[in-house]
């Protein structure tokens, strides 16, 4: 699933969960509040009423008094105590009284009626009604009985009374009556009553509307959730106490509260489905409110994701795969200030560390092989009809092996970097004809090969310049902080101003080269050429086939016999190897041997001839009695290599052969002057019993005084001194007889070889030498004429016996 997609996918049911919880939330909270507001503003409308009651009764109590306690009130009430008629004025003036500007004053009272005690009537006014009668109200004659009752005390007297009236108005309302005692003295316009007067009494008929009003709005606002209750309780009272009763939850279904006073109880009853009709709105908001959150966050989140976190990492999505596809890295690092930036920066550095990885070599640092190899597929290509040259210097360190086996691998690793600096220090410190322009790559191959890669070089000479210059720095050997190796350089060049197609021919060429150069000596610098390429060509074809040879076991060993020189008694015979393919195309051991010599392969031949030789004799001895030695060539390079003589060892104990008639012949062409390790080697070897030759002597450079330290059995003199015997000049002493009388100073066996006529036989027996060998007498003899010459001679002699 796209990353896009997935976030949509969370972040909808999270904002959803959250918009709704969060809604809950305040929707609980809103729903106490909205209840609590409610009921205390009920309870405040209770607390108003009765407020407003209390403060009406103050004011109706002080309305009633400055009714009665006028000028205008007096002369009424003396007036109609005389059963006076009273003049007008002075009743139109009491009236002005009620009927003020003061509507409130208006309202007050609806009815008001002065009777004394005796009931009689000494006024009415109905602020409503101008032609009402007046009544004397069922309470208010009570009043009167007891106003009039001697036995009470008249202290008891109270001086207002209240009731409700049985008569109902248009609203089924009860009246409310205050009826206040009073006497005339007790006043402030007592100056204006004519005699003592008894107690009177006024029967106000109040209009207390506002409770009403009150009420009514109260319903009205509250559609029909809100209802009242009126109980009446007592029927007269003299002190009105008011008290208020808070709203409550009654039931569980619905709230109550009201007010109370000694007249009567109005409870209110509010239906809890106010509250749910209310609600219900507000949820239904709610829910509106979060569906519209919820879209209107949504976007804006997506948005933001989009923008800020995916848009980014699609981009990355995008380049990783163009590297990918392309394997060029352009990343470019981007501005933001993120995870996702540090995303890219570290994949561009991983990236870029991939490629130093690919493309480097972890040790030196140079290119590698891969990355050397896309460098020359790309230069030879361009280098087409040029006027300059392309060249390949292909190096190989000479005895870097060495360093490695006797100084550990952390020298030769070190030895590797610092030669690694000091090449590519040299290469650009040659302004000559090394621009950075010219150096295309400098790669190590692996191990201790190297490789330069140059395009624009102006001549053959330059090349060969750039070449010397690398051998340069292994003159002497390479020395790194006062410490010497001896180490040095191979360098193979090859090089073309013309088109080459194939990048891996230039290095093969090179490399055929540096094999030159390393076969010629240590810090040598070979260029390649068509010579070269034969020459390699050959040695490659000859490694080949013996190669196979010893896998299909096809090689053979011829045996070139021996004889006493004075009996030509047969002495043994010398194996000599030979390998069919190349013996087909006229190449004999004295060319394959020295091929084989540059590899190892050479000591699996010798190894190989060893054995067979071992075997034979073995085979030998028992057929006929054999007595004569079998003599083995051994290649120097075989002699040098440990494995050698181990392998000799085991095999000579692993056949049944007297290790007398085993000699081992080695070429003295390839003894050094002072041969240390030969001499060391040739001991060892004779101390394994068997007999020890040197081959073909007086082609190298052992001198007949350093012949002493070698032990020596046996002188081969080589063939060349027989053949020059006929070219000595008259009355010169040839070499051979020099040669062979040396040799019996040093009392040493002496083989003449290569004897082809009768004269030189001649000459060699003259001379008193041991034993001969050549054509003269025999070919090479195959295994099984070897076989019939040792039974014969064994039955001739038995037969002489
Ligand atoms: P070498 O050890 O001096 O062997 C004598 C060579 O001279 C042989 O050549 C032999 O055939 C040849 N020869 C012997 N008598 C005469 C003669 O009268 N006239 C002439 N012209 N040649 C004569 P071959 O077999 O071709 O061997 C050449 C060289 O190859 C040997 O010289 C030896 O150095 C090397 N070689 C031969 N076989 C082996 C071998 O099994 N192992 C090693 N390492 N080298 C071998
Ligand atoms: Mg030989
Ligand atoms: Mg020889």
């Amino acid at each position: 699933m796209k990353l896009g997609k997935k976030i949509r996918y969370i972040i909808l049911p999270v904002i959803v969960m959250v918009s709704f919880l969060v809604s809950a939330v305040y929707y609980d909270v809103y729903k106490t509040q909205i209840i609590e507001n409610k009921v205390s503003s009920l309870d405040d409308h209770i607390e108003n009423i009765l407020l407003r009651n209390k403060y009406e009764l103050v004011y109706l109590k002080s309305y009633l008094r400055q009714k009665i306690d006028s000028k205008e009130a007096a002369l009424i009430f003396n007036a109609k105590e005389r059963k006076e008629v009273l003049a007008a004025p002075y009743v139109t003036q009491f009236l002005n009284r009620f009927i003020d500007n003061d509507s409130r004053s208006n309202n007050i009272v609806n009815d008001f009626v002065i009777y004394n005690s005796h009931g009689e009537l000494i006024i009415h006014v109905n602020t409503q009604d101008p032609f009402a009668e007046p009544v004397l109200k069922k309470q208010t004659k009570k009043i009167l009985e007891r106003v009039n009752d001697k036995s009470t005390d008249d202290q008891k007297i109270a001086q207002y009374y209240y009731f409700l009236d049985d008569t109902k108005d248009a609203d089924s309302h009860r009246k409310f009556n205050v009826i206040q005692v009073f006497s005339p003295y007790l006043l402030t316009s007592k100056q204006f009553y004519d005699k003592h007067y008894d107690l009177y009494l006024v029967q106000a008929e109040v209009n207390f509307d506002f409770i009403e009003t009150e009420i009514k709005r109260l319903m009205e606002a509250h559609h029909g959730y809100l209802q009242y209750k009126l109980t009446a309780k007592s029927d007269i009272t003299e002190k009105i106490s008011l008290t208020s009763t808070p709203f409550q939850l009654k039931d569980n279904d619905f709230y109550q509260g009201g007010f109370g006073s000694t007249l009567l109880d109005i409870v209110f009853t509010l239906d809890k489905n106010y509250f749910s009709e209310n609600l219900n709105n507000i949820l239904m908001k709610l829910i509106l409110l979060n569906i519209a959150i919820i879209i209107l966050s949504y976007l804006l989140l997506v948005w933001i994701i989009e923008k800020q976190i995916i848009l980014p990492i699609t981009a990355l999505a995008k380049s990783i795969k163009e590297v990918e596809a392309t394997l060029v890295v352009d990343l470019k690092p981007l501005t933001s200030n993120d995870e996702v930036s540090d995303l890219n920066q570290s994949y561009i550095s991983l990236i870029s560390k991939i490629n130093t990885l690919a493309n480097n070599d972890p040790l030196t640092g140079l290119s590698n092989r891969g990355s050397f190899n896309e460098k020359l597929s790309s230069i030879v290509h361009l280098n087409k009809n040029s006027e300059t040259y392309i060249a390949l210097f292909f190096i190989d360190l000479d005895n870097f092996k060495s360093v490695n086996d006797t100084f550990g691998h952390d020298t030769g690793d070190r030895l590797l970097v610092v030669f690694s600096q000091r090449l590519t220090q040299t290469l650009r410190a040659d302004d000559r004809f090394v621009s950075s322009d010219t150096i295309n790559s400098i790669a190590r191959l692996g191990g201790d090969e190297f490789v330069i890669l140059m395009n624009g070089l102006p001549s053959v000479e330059a090349i060969e310049s750039i070449g010397k210059r690398i051998c340069d720095l292994f003159q002497n050997g390479f020395t790194i902080d006062n410490d010497k190796y001896d180490v040095h350089a191979s360098i193979g060049i090859a090089y073309s101003n013309d088109t080459i197609n194939d990048g891996e021919t230039l290095l093969n060429q090179a490399d055929d080269a540096m094999y030159l150069a390393k076969r010629d000596g240590k810090n040598n610098v070979k260029l390649f050429s068509s010579d070269i390429k034969e020459k390699m060509d050959k040695e490659k074809m000859i490694e080949t086939e013996l190669t196979n040879a010893l896998n299909n076991n096809s090689l053979f060993l011829l045996f070139m016999p021996a004889y006493n020189t004075t009996t030509l008694e047969l002495k043994g015979y010398e194996a000599l190897l030979r390998c069919p393919a190349l013996m087909d195309i006229d190449i004999g051991p004295d060319l394959f041997i020295p091929i084989s010599e540059k590899s190892d392969l050479i000591l699996t031949v010798d190894l190989w001839v060893a054995e067979n030789v071992l075997i034979k004799l073995e085979d030998l001895v028992k057929k006929t009695g054999f007595n004569g030695f079998l003599s083995i060539n051994i290649s120097s390079k075989s002699l040098r290599n440990d494995l050698f003589y181990t392998r000799f060892k085991q095999l000579l104990a692993s056949y049944n052969v007297n290790v007398k008639q085993i000699e081992l012949e080695i070429t003295e062409s390839c003894l050094l002057p002072d041969d240390q390790q030969a001499i060391t080697r040739l001991t060892q070897i004779k101390s394994l019993g068997v007999r020890v030759a040197i081959d073909d002597f007086g082609t190298g450079y052992t001198s007949f005084s350093q012949l002493v330290h070698y032990p020596l059995d046996t002188l081969k003199i080589d063939r060349s001194f027989v053949k020059n015997l006929h070219s000595t000049p008259v009355g010169k002493k040839p070499t051979l007889d020099i040669i062979f009388e040396l040799a019996k100073v040093y009392q040493l066996e002496v083989i003449v070889e290569g004897v082809e006529t009768e004269a030189d036989f001649d000459h060699i027996k003259n001379l008193g030498c041991d034993i001969v060998q050549g054509f003269y007498f025999t070919m090479p003899r195959r295994w099984s004429e070897v076989v019939s010459e040792c039974g014969l001679l064994a039955q001739t002699a038995k037969n002489k016996d």
